[in-house]
């Protein structure tokens, strides 16, 4: 299946769970707001100064002035007297009746504290006018926003301490395969691998602002890989499996889950990453990735990331792609979309795309030591100079 077909598939499946909970504003980055923030105020609260410098009225220039008064932020000062100039600060409020503010650098005062302008001065020069961030009444940010630090400290200019987001999702992992081994915990034998995949689809939870719930290691064996997935499944809103999802005989999962819950989706037309699976167990959703852990990056990234976002009442689940210009080329076109691991160089026209050398779905040092995964469409033949649309992986995780 192409992957747009099943993206569409997928989300149009993904149902939140609507529960909510509320968290104080310094613990919800990366939560997703469950309702509208309406400010109650206007940001900035007055108009104010943009400068150091003199407020005036344009009427009485170019003075000599005297200078009535003198206003530094946090204070309020007097209403102007006409014919006067108040020193004021970057952040002080305007006081009535002045029109503009001259920014120091261009005026002087001479020994007998007069104050004279240079240049012309246009009315509402240097004037921040109230509520030109945020008006009083109007939504600061809306419901399905996954908060970023800059949205924090949006909310906390409007004077909100707490938030009501979206609970948390848990997501289940387990990792199938009998060669497996935790890092730390033994030398490898013969024939062993240390689980990587572990590591990256909880990084990846992480980045997302889910938590990840550690199923641990499963054994290729039918009936262990059965019991784990039914337990994970009610341990959590969600279960991602690595490997065990391809047609070997020692691949269980899928045919585990088609006896305990059902599989609407299986094998995806991309590269890396053809084995994908998607499904429920009961009312829990299921998301077997491949095993290579290449694929289970890429697959995690192009699928489960958007499933997820969604999942968390998330509404922008998109996908951010970046169109650059192709610094290789791809011999002959395939059926499966490809996603070429590049890293990104700044030519004479802008970002050029830099094929990682070896693309094998079993080298993750392709993935490390890259900046972006090239999007090749199916049927498609690159040649060095195309424009393409890359990834960031940055963007992604
Ligand atoms: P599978 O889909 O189970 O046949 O796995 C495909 C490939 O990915 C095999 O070479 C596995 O050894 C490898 N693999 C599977 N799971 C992991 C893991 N958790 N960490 C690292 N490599 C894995
Ligand atoms: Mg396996």
């Amino acid at each position: 299946m192409p992957l747009e077909e099943a993206l569409e598939r997928i989300l149009g499946g993904a149902r939140p769970t609507g529960a909510t909970e509320e968290l104080s504003l310094i613990d919800a980055l990366g939560a997703v707001l469950a309702e509208d923030v309406i400010s109650g105020i206007d940001v900035p609260g007055d108009d104010n100064s943009a400068m150091d410098g003199y407020a005036v009225r344009g009427e009485d220039l170019p003075g000599p002035l005297p200078i009535s008064q003198r206003i530094a932020a946090g204070a309020v000062g007097e209403p102007l007297q006409p014919g006067t100039a108040a020193r004021i600060f970057t952040g002080a409020p305007i006081p009535a009746g002045a029109d503009a503010v001259v920014m120091q650098e261009n005026c002087s005062v001479d020994q007998g504290g007069l104050l004279s302008v240079e240049g012309t001065v246009t009315t509402a020069q240097n004037i921040r006018p109230r509520g030109q961030d945020i008006a009083a009444g109007a939504v600061a940010l809306s419901k399905g926003r996954r908060l970023r630090p800059q949205d924090l400290g949006l909310l906390a200019s409007v004077g909100i301490a707490r938030v009501t987001v979206f609970r948390r999702l848990k997501v289940a992992v387990l990792s199938t395969g009998d060669e497996l081994v935790e890092p730390g915990t033994a030398d490898l034998a013969g024939g062993q691998l240390y689980n990587s995949n572990r590591f990256t689809i909880a990084g990846l939870l992480a980045r997302l602002g889910l938590e990840f719930v550690d199923v641990g290691i499963i054994p290729d064996d039918a009936q262990a890989t059965a019991k784990a997935l039914l337990r994970a499944s009610e341990l959590a809103d969600c279960v991602i499996t690595s490997g065990g999802v391809s047609v070997g005989e020692e691949d269980h999962v899928k045919a585990q889950v088609e006896q305990i819950g059902h599989i609407d989706l299986w094998k995806l037309a991309i590269k890396p990453g053809k084995p994908l699976a998607f499904g429920a167990i009961g009312d829990t959703p299921f998301i077997g990735l491949p095993g290579n852990p290449t694929s289970v990056f890429a697959t995690f990234c192009l699928v489960a990331r958007p499933f997820l976002l969604k999942l968390q009442g998330a509404t922008d689940c998109r996908i951010p792609e970046l169109t650059v210009t192709a610094g290789f080329a791809t011999a002959k076109s395939s059926p499966r979309q490809d996603h070429v691991r590049v890293r990104l160089e700044s030519g004479d026209e802008g970002l050029v795309a830099r094929r990682f050398a070896n693309q094998s779905s079993g080298v993750l040092s392709s993935v490390s030591q890259s900046d972006a995964l090239a999007v090749v469409p199916p049927g498609v033949v690159v040649s060095e100079g195309d424009k393409v649309q890359v990834l960031l992986l940055d963007l992604l995780a």
